[in-house]
């Protein structure tokens, strides 16, 4: 398969309320064959699915609880979180893909006591377990938490985990990367200080994203899915190889870790 696939997107934000048409369509101009849309929390499940029905082939659903939730009053999720999600998990488990977005954030200002920290686990906990139950890998958000996401999901036993953005140290990257977990690479790595974790991850460990509309090449602008060769093309730069082959193999790690890709992607 010729092209990109943006493993981690927001594509329901409403930052791309007006003019969604043309962002997915500048996206395919650009070479992306398809993009994960991950969701934060229940209220916005049903438009996933939509934009799924309404792109289809293309845009590829993946439901969970965010470990922040309320971002106008950031506050750790917690199992009551939940409720709403896991009936509607239930609902399209057959159309997702993915798990996701779910994970650890011990930013201090979205949880500053252990039992935050805890509650955040539990969701993870029961996430994992659902992933599992459904034979689904996780989209993973870890902030502020690399060490102790990666060792929770071990832990747990997950084997299939796409971890998005991850800022923990390279030398924790590579404990999850002899368990066979995958990082996907965002547009910001141009501005990050993560330039050790792609230099050291294996290009056979590596997934592409573009977290939009956050984690763009520049602060405060809207980042879009087309965008996604700006992370290739730094991942080519920093290991010195050919873009060509950043954009095969990841697209093939991408259909590895997300199998069900194969069958819906219509490029
Ligand atoms: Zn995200």
């Amino acid at each position: 398969m010729q092209g990109y696939i943006d493993c981690h997107c927001h594509i329901s934000a409403e930052d791309f309320d007006s003019d969604i048409d043309d962002v997915i369509g500048e996206s395919k101009k650009a070479g992306l064959v398809a993009l994960l849309a991950v969701a934060e929390h229940a209220g916005e499940f049903e438009k996933i699915i939509q934009l799924s029905q309404r792109f289809p082939g293309f845009i590829m659903p993946c439901l969970g609880v965010h470990p922040v939730q309320d971002p106008a009053q950031p506050r750790g999720a917690v199992l009551e979180d939940l409720d709403a999600a896991l009936p509607l998990i239930e609902k399209y488990k057959e159309h997702i893909v993915a798990i996701g977005e779910v994970g650890l954030d011990f930013t201090p200002r979205v949880v500053n006591s252990d039992a935050g920290k805890d509650g955040q686990r539990q969701v993870l906990i029961r996430q994992a377990e659902i992933a599992k139950q459904l034979n689904l890998p996780l989209n993973v958000h870890s902030r502020s938490a690399g060490r102790p996401t990666i060792h929770l999901l071990k832990e747990l036993g997950v084997e299939n985990p796409l971890l998005h953005a991850f800022d923990g140290k390279p030398s924790v990257a590579m404990e999850g990367v002899k368990a066979g977990y995958f990082f996907s690479i965002p547009p910001s790595i141009v501005r990050s200080d993560q330039q050790k974790l792609v230099k050291q991850v294996p290009l056979e460990s590596m997934c592409l994203e573009t977290d939009a509309p956050a984690l763009g090449p520049e602060k405060q602008v809207r980042n879009v899915p087309s965008n996604i060769s700006i992370s290739a093309e730094y991942i080519a730069k920093i290991k010195g190889i050919p873009l060509e082959k950043v954009v095969e193999v990841t697209t093939q790690n991408a259909l590895r870790l997300f199998p069900k890709l194969k069958t819906f992607i219509k490029a």
